[in-house]
């Protein structure tokens, strides 16, 4: 694994596209201040230049160039959930390369706990730039397989870290505007959250545009609820996937994935509960339906 993380930082140093494994799902990571190399990440993905970047960095100190401004509840969080599933959104440092964040006076920023995204950001020296590796719109990769099915030779080189354990993308939080907000609810949830830094509002509005309706899709319809009467499918629910949340998200994805390849008709998913610890995965399933 050593060498290939070495070749990964060395593809990476020289503006290429590598796809890396993370805790929360595979990443396509180029350079976060080689304006040219992510550029790449949009045309390889087919992303709108609109939605902006989340940019992976390996310390805390790292997080802190990127950011014009590191405000008390920055601190808070990093140090209860870094490394880890959250984003933090702070003022940019001019140093980030517009292309990075769609324009936006703010940047995304994460700490992944995944020892192999840790390993190739310090070995390539530089902050990667990293959403999902899968085209815009589909499903997540959770898999290094995933990742080769959906990419192919768009990519430069992909690193295989083995199966991601969280399994959904990370909740991100701003603070760069009058109140702390989640922007998108993920498996770090809202009460573990506010334990932190105390009342956060919730919901995307304007502030994120990258929050498409339609996102994270399965080719095979999604149906909320029940299963339709016509046509043959597979219902996910209570009886044939976890009953706690860490587990189910860890699953999610590549059920999805498995059940693609299968010419259904449909894949019905019975929604979790209304609570903050299944917010990140009722997102995510309502949205592969739309
Ligand atoms: P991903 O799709 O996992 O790459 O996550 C990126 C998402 O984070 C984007 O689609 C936006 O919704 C959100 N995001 C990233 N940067 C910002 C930002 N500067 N301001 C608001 N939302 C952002
Ligand atoms: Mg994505």
């Amino acid at each position: 694994m050593s060498e290939e993380i070495a070749r990964a930082a060395e593809l990476l140093r020289a503006g290429k596209l590598v796809a890396i494994p993370t805790e929360t799902v595979y990443g396509l990571a180029a350079n976060a201040l080689d304006e040219a190399a992510v550029r790449r990440i949009f045309e390889a993905k087919g992303r709108p230049a609109s939605n902006p970047l989340i940019v992976h960095v390996s310390n805390v100190a790292m997080a802190k160039e990127l950011a014009l401004n590191w405000p008390p509840e920055a601190d808070r969080l990093a140090t209860h959930f870094w490394p880890g599933p959250l984003t933090i959104i702070v003022p940019k440092h001019p140093i980030v390369p517009d292309i990075v964040t769609a324009g936006l006076p703010s940047v995304a920023l994460r700490m992944p706990s995944h020892p192999v995204a840790l390993a190739v950001i310090e070995a390539a020296g530089v902050p990667l730039a990293a959403p999902s590796a899968n085209r815009f719109t589909q499903l997540s990769p959770t898999t290094a397989q995933h990742v080769r099915d959906g990419l192919g030779s768009a990519v430069d080189f992909v690193l295989d870290g083995g199966p991601c354990t969280v399994g959904i993308e990370s909740t991100v939080i701003s603070l760069s505007g009058l109140n702390p907000r989640i922007l998108r609810p993920g498996m770090i949830s809202r009460t573990q959250i506010e334990g932190v830094i105390g009342p956060v509002d919730v919901g995307a509005g304007e502030e994120s545009p990258g929050q498409h309706p339609k996102h994270y899709s399965p080719r095979t319809r999604v149906v909320i609820g029940d299963s339709p009467l016509e046509g043959h499918g597979v219902r996910l629910d209570a009886s044939n996937m976890p009953g706690d949340p860490a587990t189910y998200a860890g699953q999610l994805y590549g059920r999805l994935h498995e059940l693609d390849q299968q010419c259904l008709d449909w894949i019905a998913i019975e929604l979790p509960p209304d609570t903050p610890e299944w917010a990140g995965l009722r997102d995510r399933i309502s949205r592969a339906a739309n």
